[in-house]
């Protein structure tokens, strides 16, 4: 690890002898998986795809896809990503060397992806061969006024089934070629985001590993894969024993689970939280340091009751929190495998984790 030299790198070796918590980034590109690594990342726990999207040559297909008329139309769309999709997915595993990389399907904000200007919405139609007004209506239809509570996450991919066989298609084929021409080991997990009823993640699931099926079959090789969830929401939380039944890890996303905890939007928050933390209503920010009393009893619930269904479930957590010395130390303390944070927190959160082992 070079970017750990001298003393700090000498403490940074003592403090991975004692602590239990495992450490891996959160990272959507190759440069920022080889910074985490340096610094010690035993992993990806999550990687934003949505953030592989918004590219202008991607970002007219996902328009196409999200508006077009039928499933044939959706899927055309989806052939035009497929091959660059993959292309990242071999740049984040290859970085990576065979330490885990958990892949989490598309979970944007519905209206991040839609045509916003006049512009955008004519080229779209020429592409399209539609009238401008046909795509208007459309667009106005998919409008929400909530849209971080409305059609995203696994809502998306039950919609848009087509979305998720891509992503799982180019996540495979990756891990395929990568497994048969450079002897790679590499075992995917796959998540599915904003999961609040078990019966989404079955069928998620289901479609998924079809898809793996089909892919390994095609390669010939022999692949491991994990497919897991986002335990997101307060339901997914209190559900965490159903959920358990179709899921091979939880990965707390407490980003979310404190916004749908507290009823407090993670956009809107500034706006009077400081005032809230200055009067000591709350004892912090509990978007930085987790809310122990309320969002980690969750977080506790969860853990708990997907252990009682599976008691070998990897447990993980990739909100902002996962970085937080108070909060990796309460991670350690209800027994969770691992922490993921972005890339620059990783030493941070190595030196909580045995903060945490040693003080017992
Ligand atoms: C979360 O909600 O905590 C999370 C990691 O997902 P995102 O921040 O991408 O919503
Ligand atoms: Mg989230």
């Amino acid at each position: 690890q070079p970017e750990l030299t001298g003393d700090f790198g000498q403490l940074m070796q003592w403090v991975d002898k004692y602590r239990k918590l495992k450490v891996r980034t959160n990272a959507d590109t190759p440069q920022d998986a080889k910074v985490a690594r340096e610094f010690g990342a035993e992993g990806i726990g999550l990687c934003r795809t949505e953030h592989m999207f918004f590219d202008a040559d991607r970002i007219m297909a996902v328009r196409e896809m999200i508006l077009s008329e039928d499933v044939e139309g959706r899927k055309r769309a989806l052939i035009k990503i497929l091959p660059m999709q993959k292309s990242d997915f071999i740049g984040l595993f290859r970085e990576m060397k065979g330490l885990p990389v958990t892949i989490r399907l598309l979970d944007p904000p519905l209206h991040e992806f839609l045509p916003q200007k006049d512009s955008e919405i004519d080229e779209l139609a020429k592409v399209m061969n539609v009238t401008a007004q046909t795509l208007k209506n459309k667009v106005e239809f998919l409008h929400e006024f909530n849209p971080m509570l409305g059609h995203r996450g696994c809502r998306l991919g039950i919609t848009f089934p087509e979305i998720y066989d891509m992503q799982v298609q180019g996540i495979m084929e990756a891990a395929c070629e990568l497994i048969k021409n450079e002897g790679f080991s590499i075992i995917p997990e796959i998540m599915i985001p904003l999961v609040g009823e078990v019966k989404e993640l079955a069928i998620l699931k289901a479609n998924a590993v079809r898809v793996c099926d089909e892919v390994i079959a095609r390669y010939g090789v022999k692949v491991e894969y994990l497919i897991g969830t986002m335990i997101e929401l307060p339901r997914a939380a209190l559900t965490a024993d159903a959920i358990a039944k179709e899921a091979e890890f939880f990965s707390f996303g407490t980003n979310d689970l404190t916004q749908t905890t507290y009823g407090l939007s993670r956009d809107d928050a500034g706006k009077f939280l400081p005032f809230y933390v200055e009067s000591e209503i709350y004892p912090n920010d509990p978007f930085v340091a987790l809310d122990q009393a309320g969002v980690g009893q969750l977080v506790k619930m969860g853990c708990e009751k997907g252990r009682a269904t599976r008691p070998n479930i990897k447990l993980g957590i990739c909100g902002e929190h996962g970085g937080e010395p108070s909060s990796v130390i309460f991670c350690h303390h209800i027994g969770l495998d691992y922490v993921s944070c972005s890339p620059f927190r990783v030493p941070i959160a190595r030196l909580a984790a045995a903060h945490a082992a040693l003080k017992g």
